[in-house]
């Protein structure tokens, strides 16, 4: 594990950003009950899927205006009782009289005093996510970011790791969009990265175990989803590192698996090509999923784990 992408000014800026954020998730959770965790993952959600934030916004949630106001509601007054009177969305949450769907504040304690509610429990939480998102994904994704934030205690979470360990043989080459022979007219959507049988596979970043078991391409798999909202895949897997579970929480580092050459057939089917790991990653924008080319933060992760020694 070592600290990121970002030079150390940006790093130290993100830092006395995420404080100031951690500030306010506080406040919001002390005067709804909703846990901190929950409106930072939510927050963190949507500042990584399709919306585009103004710079200078610290809290990234955007809540569509005809929601904010009220629907049939025919003016933009901001005073809450207006917006109550049309069952608004919108909330003062800073007491200064008037609910603004462009202040961060308000923004957060609406979104809190919605899901309040619904309830509190983890069950409550998911189904108020259900009624607002209306999309099983999403609903997931901010769950499972809310996990890694609640067990590390901190939404500061940068650090990756390369997902073998250095000391061993490998090697591996950008042949991202190469042609694939197996199941019809593919592309290769990832990068293969070549070892030796049983090598250990780490995991790349934080993130949850979103699915694992068989695939008939990937063979023994497992994928992860990050607080960033990325899904990072690991195929051909040898086995598994034992007691790992779907939804359990990993860290840059933790060993999930091993290098192995299953795939390509039914279940148990292996050796049909040598043994690497492929390793995929892709981006969910709140609508669609699509694999971008991981072979550039691979050649990072490494640079930076070997400066690291
Ligand atoms: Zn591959």
């Amino acid at each position: 594990m070592f600290p990121l992408e970002l030079n150390a000014e940006e790093n130290d800026k993100k830092e006395d950003i995420d404080k100031e954020k951690m500030a306010l998730y506080k406040k919001t959770e002390a005067l709804t009950n909703i846990s901190w965790f929950y409106l930072a993952a939510i927050d963190q959600y949507e500042k990584h899927s399709q919306k585009e934030t103004a710079s200078d916004d610290l809290i990234s949630i955007t809540i569509p205006e005809i929601n904010w106001f009220g629907i049939g509601n025919p003016s933009k007054d901001k005073t809450s009782a207006w917006i109550s009177m049309f069952n608004g969305f919108g909330q003062d949450g800073n007491g200064d009289g008037t609910a603004d769907p462009t202040d961060d504040e308000d923004i957060l304690y609406s979104m809190a005093s919605f899901i309040e509610r619904q309830g509190k429990t983890r069950q409550d939480i998911k189904i108020a996510l259900w009624k607002y998102y209306q999309r099983e994904l999403t609903v997931q994704t901010i769950m499972n970011i809310a996990k890694v934030y609640q067990t590390f205690n901190t939404i500061t979470l940068e650090d990756n790791d390369f997902p073998l360990p250095l000391n061993m043989n490998f090697s591996y080459k950008n042949t991202w969009g190469d042609a694939r022979g197996f199941g019809g007219r593919r592309i290769h959507e990832g990068t293969d990265i070549f070892a030796n049988y049983g090598v250990p596979v780490k995991s790349t970043t934080y993130g949850v175990v979103e699915i694992k078991g068989w695939n008939r391409y990937g063979g023994w798999r497992i994928g992860i989803r990050d607080v960033q909202n990325r899904y990072h895949y690991y195929a051909h897997l040898n086995g598994y590192q034992e007691g790992i579970e779907v939804g359990d929480v990993v860290k840059p580092g933790d060993v999930i698996g091993s290098v192995g050459a299953t795939g390509y057939g039914p279940p148990g089917t292996s050796g049909k090509f040598p043994p690497h790991l492929h390793y995929g990653m892709y981006k969910d924008n709140g609508y669609s999923e699509w694999s971008f080319d991981p072979y550039p933060s691979l050649k990072r992760w490494e640079r930076n784990a070997r400066n690291s020694k």
